[in-house]
């Protein structure tokens, strides 16, 4: 069984007015990793090969899941939380009469 919870990265930088950072759970294209080694190339031809946390489908659409493994530091800003895969969300601030 994978890592229940890795370090979340800091909030990004101030989105703007209108907008607010949200803590998003992937559903889609992301998976706690239950076993199975990082993937990401971190020197040409070289994988990281840390023990994976989670996995991100990589396949191409009306394809079968392509599942590859991404240890702690190879996520791309996201992270485990309570077996969760989130992610920041840029979303809008909500207004009460907007359109
Ligand atoms: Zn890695």
């Amino acid at each position: 069984m994978g890592l229940r919870r890795t370090p979340a990265p800091p909030r990004p930088d101030d989105p703007g007015p209108g907008y607010v950072w949200v803590v998003r759970v992937e559903t889609a294209r992301w998976r706690v990793a239950g076993s199975g080694r990082c993937r990401a190339l971190v020197t040409k031809g070289a994988t990281c090969g840390a023990p994976a946390v989670a996995e991100v489908d990589r396949s191409l659409p009306g394809r079968g899941a392509q599942w590859y493994g991404c240890c702690a530091q190879h996520m791309r800003g996201r992270w485990v939380r309570n077996g969760d895969v989130c992610c920041w969300a840029l979303e809008e601030e909500a207004t009460a009469d907007e359109q």
